[in-house]
């Protein structure tokens, strides 16, 4: 189906197929390309590699990543917006325009890894500039997903091509195919919210007195928001969201960045300030709005499935762009399991192994990934608390919305932002006893989270135990 030279050619042992060209499918293959015994091809849906609309902050954490992996040095100063006061964001009352709060980078971040944002399309090309293209294939949507008898999954596209791989790296997104395969019951829903984002000249919007130049979210009640923040070259980023509940009779919303006309939107602001009223009325005039409908999913326990398949990205979670690092966590999912992969392979084979190299690494990948998802679901939850609780006490709006802002902040955590990975595999390979740096066994979490290292230790042990056990009673 491709001119690629075949396995034995290439002299690998470990065929390897990365469904989706996203941020965590391209790092997934910057990663895979360095493991010499894998052979491994991406396929993405589209035509072409590419991603439209809106923008993203490029995160402490995601920096380092993108540092490790190359892609760092294809993003230019120009590129991007990053505040000269080392904030992430700020929070104004969206009615009232006045300052809430601002949110600053986790302290003794160095300035070239404080937060950033860009057009999306700026990080995906950075990205794109590290895989090698020969290995990419694009126009291949995934439409089916065998398991095979000896292990290997096939994969079916809807142009009728076919590939047996050994290991399939789900990387297709939200709405992952790949998840719907190998969890029949997870359902995804509307959640009942819309975003939307336009990007228009950043020379336009300095124009309107009172737009900060700094990642301003302008907060109204019930998640009706505005966010604006200046990104790179003359570019600047408008976005939207609100609550539009499915009606009864009326199809599920099934848009994912189609081209909407914002004037239908403008009257659900009115009650915004004429800074925030002017910046959507010139974003409806440029014409460039996009529409993401939000759709939720049940959370996954487990990032792998029937020992041959890795989620990673936004088909891992359901975080919904919560924590403003979606990406991040892609990129550290697919280091994680780069550095799995290496370990089992590497690994002598004991008399007692029972499991393929390729389970151990899935296994100790998941190990790693999981219970930092349940983690962060946890913060999640607790906001979700935060605001029923705070909804129910029928307070004024504008008191309503200084007091969600309050509480949020007072409940958030920051440890995701420089949650370093690379120590956080050092740390559970030293663990295992056979780490790079075995007995340098590092503070992995900020802020001496001994709990949750207790917490995760305990999970390496019980996986591998569990699989360990699982294997031999199988056999026997
Ligand atoms: C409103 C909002 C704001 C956000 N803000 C930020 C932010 O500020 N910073 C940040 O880091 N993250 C942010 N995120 C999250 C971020 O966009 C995602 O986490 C990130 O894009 C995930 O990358 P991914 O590669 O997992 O998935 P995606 O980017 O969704 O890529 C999936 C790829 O798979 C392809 N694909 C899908 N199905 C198939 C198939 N069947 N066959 C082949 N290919 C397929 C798609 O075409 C796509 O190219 C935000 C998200 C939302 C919704």
């Amino acid at each position: 189906m491709t001119d690629l030279k075949n396995d034995q050619e290439r002299g690998r042992q470990l065929k390897v197929a990365v469904i989706g060209g996203g941020p965590g499918g391209l790092a997934g293959a910057i990663e895979l390309a360095k493991l010499p015994f894998v052979d491994w091809k991406l396929y993405e849906k589209k035509a072409e590699i590419s991603e439209t609309g809106g923008g993203l902050t490029i995160q402490p954490q995601t920096w380092k990543l993108l540092e490790r992996n190359g892609a760092a040095e294809h993003i230019l100063e120009s590129d991007f917006y990053r505040s000269s006061d080392g904030l992430i964001e700020q929070r104004c009352n969206g009615r009232t325009g006045q300052l809430l709060l601002q949110k600053p980078c986790p302290k003794d971040t160095p300035y070239h890894r404080q937060s950033g944002r860009c057009a999306r399309s700026k990080l995906q090309t950075a990205l794109l500039r590290q895989v090698d293209r020969r290995y990419i294939c694009v126009g291949k949507k995934l439409v089916g997903l065998e398991q095979l008898p000896d292990s290997r999954v096939r994969l079916v596209f809807a142009d009728g091509d076919e590939d047996e791989v050994d290991l399939v790296v789900a990387a297709d997104g939200i709405r992952s195919v790949v998840r719907k395969f190998c969890f029949p019951n997870h359902s995804l829903t509307y959640n009942g919210q819309s975003v939307y984002r336009a990007i228009i000249s950043k020379a336009k919007a300095a124009a309107i007195p009172g737009i900060p130049w700094a990642a301003t979210f302008w907060k109204h009640i019930s998640g009706l928001y505005v966010y604006t923040c200046p990104l790179g070259d003359d570019d600047f980023e408008v976005t939207m969201r609100i609550r539009r509940p499915h009606q009864p009779g009326q199809p599920e919303p099934v848009s994912w960045g189609h081209p909407f006309d914002l004037h239908t939107l403008l009257d659900e602001y009115r009650d915004f300030c004429p800074p925030v009223r002017q910046i959507l009325e010139l974003a409806a005039k440029e014409g460039n709005t996009q529409e993401y409908a939000m759709f939720s999913g049940t959370r996954l326990e487990s990032a792998i499935s029937s020992g041959n398949i890795a989620f990673v990205g936004d088909a891992a979670h359901a975080l919904l762009g919560n924590f403003g690092s979606g990406a991040g966590f892609a990129l550290e999912d697919v280091y994680a399991l780069g550095r799995a992969l290496e370990w089992a392979w590497n690994r002598r084979p004991s008399k007692d192994q029972e499991e393929t190299p390729l389970a151990q690494a899935l296994d100790l990948f998941d190990s790693i990934r999981s219970p930092h998802y349940q983690r962060l679901y946890k913060i999640l939850d607790n906001f979700k608390a935060i605001k029923v609780n705070l909804h129910a006490e029928h307070r004024p709006v504008d008191e309503e919305i200084a007091e969600r802002v309050k509480r949020i902040s007072d409940a958030s955590e920051e440890w995701m932002y420089d949650y370093d990975i690379v120590q956080a595999v050092d740390d559970t390979l030293a663990l295992l006893g056979s780490g790079s740096e075995v007995g340098e066994c590092v503070e992995v979490y900020p802020n001496s989270c001994y709990y949750f290292r207790f917490v995760r230790k305990f999970w390496v042990y019980l996986v591998l135990s569990l699989t360990r056990i699982l294997g031999r009673s199988k056999k026997t």
